[in-house]
Parts: structure tokens; C-alpha cells; sequence
């Protein structure tokens, strides 16, 4: 059948549209209003902020970067809660994440070129910096990427944050497989500063596949820790404060995004609430899912965010906490890895041969040494090692990984042909 090229547009238009769409959305307006309930002392914490902001955005000597700085650098730190499934996502998905966020708040972007028009002029360099910590808070070496085993995983939500690093010093942002069914729409949600209870659930909360653009996420779904920065570091959705684009025309008190019902497709110069003002359909705090750009007044308003003391933003991006954390440029060093293997276990029978796999975490082994009483080989020095057990039992197996910092172990039983009690393992 003869298509016409029109036809053909069209279609590809309505397929973007569809394909935005089934994109999950953003959680922390329910969040948000959950806690407003069971706290309502957290109106007087956010009314204390905005008088802040409201002064913050009138004063001429408003930057107030550390020492000299481009950018305020603000130490990160990825928990990943796993149970060895495919939210165990790699270290270089996560290194991807925080070079997204980077171009994003830099105007680093390659995709500034798609910037419509009327908002070249005030899409912002937001001069907001995201290092991962290279120290946690003991002062031990990290790479900035912590590993917690839990089934939490699953279903999770403010329970899910495990191992909360101290709140003042590190944006903590958790990783999960799904989120509990209340939330099953939800692809991540923070907390606006002030609003967390207890404040060791502050941060960010994101499923796997909404981490980066590679791996287990893609480029479409990279913007969203982007996104839930803006809502921690005190941005509204460009509608206003609430969960629900498309119904009513609403303002984020950021003075020059246009006012907007908020946009679930991508129809970049549309005009709805003040025509034929066009609104920033682009903007990350929308659901456009093509969001390329913040504007100058949302940079305002998350520095303000950044130089208050509600929320305790304004002690992440100190020279004294930069350099506790690692994040203060110095070299960075090699940590001992971080044990850890899995085995493709679950259906093998006696006699049959168990792939091991080494997933070694906060430091890459350069050397391997397997123990494996009662199989064949009985050790390794191999990454990946396949061991036959010829008869059917439990059998320990003990991994030391090393490199130039030093040496770590880890054993675990195995029974071959059960399926662990503790690791649903994933490795094929
Ligand atoms: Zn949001």
C-alpha cells in the first residue's frame, strides 16, 4: 500500500509520542505529600527555604563557590541494593550516570543543538559538579559505588535504603530492582530538601534501568537522575508541585519558565496555558521525556538550595567535606577489591561442572585465588573458573582477589543442584 511521505511523518510523530509515554514517571510528589502528613512541620522547614531563595535570587553577590571553584562539586555515592539479578548493575553504567548528570549540569549536552529557539538564551550552565566519593564515611578507600545484598531489592521503597551514608556529606542515591506496588509507576523520587524522615532516607531512589544510558538503561531514560537532582536540590516539576501533567496550568515559582499543564510527549514550541507564549517543553523537571536543558532561574533557585542550611545541601560542596569525602581532585587511588562471586548452580546436577564467576566490587582484582575442596580442579587462579563435582553435597568455596592495595576473601557453601538460599543467581 502507498504510504505519502506525510503520512509517514505523522506516523513517526505519534510513534515518538507512544514511545515517551510508556516511560515510568517520577514519584516524589507522593512521597513529598506523604511526609507533609506525618510531618506538617516540614511546610515551616520548605517556607524558611523559599524566603531564603527569594532573597538569594535578589543578591547580586549571590555566588558563593568554594575557593575558587567552577562548579559546586557535590560527593556522590550509588548504594546498588542487589540480590545478584540484573539490578547489580556495572561500575561503568554508574561511571555513565554521573557523565550524563555532568553534561547536563554543566550545558555540556551534545544535545543542546536541539534547544528550541526561545529558550537559547536561558538554558543555564548550572555549575554543579557530581564526584563520586573515594571516601566513605570511615575514611576507607571506595570507588564511590557500594554494594548491599538484600531481596529488598524488590519492592522497594524508603525501607530499600540500606547503608545510608551521612546525609550532610554525600547525595546518597539508591538502586533497586522494582519499586513496592503504591509506586509501581515510579522510575525514581527524592526528597526536596528539608523533607526527608528520617533524614537518613534523604537522597535519591532510582530502578536499575533508569541509571545512565548503557547497560540496563538506555540514552531516553538517562535524564531522570537528572531530573530527581533538580526536585533534591529544591526544583519543582515546571507545572508546579504535583504528580499530574496535562490537567491544570500551573507555575514551579521559577520566574522564567513559562507557565504550563506539563508535558507527557515531546511537542517541543507547544503552547497551552498562555498562547502563543511557548512553553519549555525540554525542560528536565518535565515528563517530556526530551527534556535537553535547565533554565537560568532553576540554576538560581538549586544554588539558593545549595547555600542553605535546610536540608544540610550547603555542607556537601565545602573544601573540608570535599576533601573527607575524596572528591576534592587529589589522585585517585586503587581500593582492595571487595570479595564477592556468583555460579550458574541452579540446575546442575552431579557430575556436572559449575561456572564460577568473580564480581568483585570497589576495586578490580588483577589475581585470583579459588579454593574449592572436593571439586575438580580443587583451585584456581582463573576469573572464571568451571569446577565439576561429582557427587552431589555441600561444598565450600573460598575466593581471595588481589591487587596493588591488597587482598580480600570470601566463601560461601554450595549446594549443586539446589538453587542458594541466599543468591538467586543470574550468571548464565
Ligand atoms: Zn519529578
Amino acid at each position: 500500500m502507498y504510504k505519502s511521505p506525510l503520512s509517514l511523518f505523522f506516523f513517526l510523530i505519534i510513534g515518538t509520542v507512544l514511545h515517551a509515554q510508556e516511560e515510568k514517571t517520577c514519584a516524589t510528589t507522593e512521597v513529598y505529600l506523604e511526609a507533609l502528613k506525618k510531618h506538617p512541620e516540614i511546610l515551616a522547614e520548605q517556607q524558611k527555604l523559599e524566603q531564603f531563595t527569594a532573597h538569594f535570587q535578589n543578591d547580586q553577590n549571590h555566588q558563593r563557590l568554594a575557593g575558587g571553584s567552577t562548579a559546586y562539586v557535590i560527593p556522590v555515592v550509588f548504594h546498588i541494593i542487589h540480590n545478584y539479578g540484573q539490578e547489580n548493575i556495572s561500575d561503568a553504567q554508574v561511571y555513565d550516570a554521573i557523565r550524563v548528570m555532568n553534561e547536563d549540569y554543566s550545558k555540556g549536552n551534545p544535545d543542546t543543538t536541539l534547544i528550541a529557539p526561545s529558550f537559547l538564551g536561558i538554558a543555564a550552565d548550572c555549575q554543579i559538579e557530581f564526584r563520586l566519593a573515594n571516601k566513605d564515611p570511615q575514611g576507607n578507600c571506595t570507588n564511590g559505588i557500594d554494594r548491599v545484598v538484600s531481596p529488598l531489592t524488590m519492592g522497594g521503597d524508603d525501607d530499600a535504603k540500606l547503608n545510608p551514608w551521612p546525609y550532610q556529606h554525600y547525595l546518597n542515591i539508591w538502586v533497586i530492582n522494582s519499586f513496592s506496588p503504591s509506586m509501581s509507576g515510579a522510575a525514581a523520587y527524592a526528597y526536596y530538601p528539608g523533607t526527608a524522615f528520617p533524614t537518613n532516607v534523604d537522597g535519591i531512589i532510582s530502578l536499575y534501568s533508569y541509571v545512565g544510558s548503557i547497560g540496563a538503561s538506555n540514552p531516553t531514560r538517562s535524564r531522570v537522575l537528572s531530573h530527581e537532582v533538580g526536585h533534591y536540590l529544591n526544583l519543582a516539576h515546571v507545572w508546579g508541585s504535583t504528580n499530574q501533567p496535562g490537567v491544570a496550568c500551573g507555575d514551579d515559582g521559577v520566574f522564567d519558565t513559562p507557565e504550563t499543564k506539563g508535558w507527557t510527549s515531546c511537542m517541543i514550541n507547544g503552547s497551552r496555558c498562555n498562547p502563543p507564549v511557548i512553553e519549555n517543553v525540554q525542560n528536565y523537571m518535565e515528563y517530556s521525556y526530551c527534556g535537553v536543558m535547565f533554565t537560568a532561574g532553576q540554576k538560581v533557585r538549586m544554588h539558593a538550595a545549595l547555600n542553605s542550611s535546610v536540608g544540610a545541601r550547603s555542607s556537601l560542596w565545602t573544601l573540608v567535606n570535599l576533601s573527607a569525602t575524596g572528591t576534592d581532585g587529589s589522585a585517585t587511588q586503587v581500593c582492595i577489591p571487595n570479595t564477592d562471586f556468583e555460579a550458574d548452580i541452579i540446575s546442575v546436577c552431579a557430575g556436572n561442572t559449575v561456572h564460577f564467576q568473580d564480581i568483585c566490587w570497589n576495586g578490580d582484582p588483577t589475581s585470583w585465588s579459588w579454593s574449592f575442596p572436593g571439586g575438580t580442579p580443587s583451585t584456581s587462579s582463573d576469573s572464571m573458573p568451571a569446577i565439576v563435582y561429582n557427587t552431589s553435597g555441600t561444598y565450600d568455596v573460598t575466593l581471595s582477589s588481589s591487587n596493588s592495595a591488597g587482598t580480600s576473601t570470601f566463601s560461601y557453601s554450595i549446594h549443586p543442584g539446589y538453587r542458594s538460599s541466599i543468591n538467586d543467581y543470574s550468571f548464565q
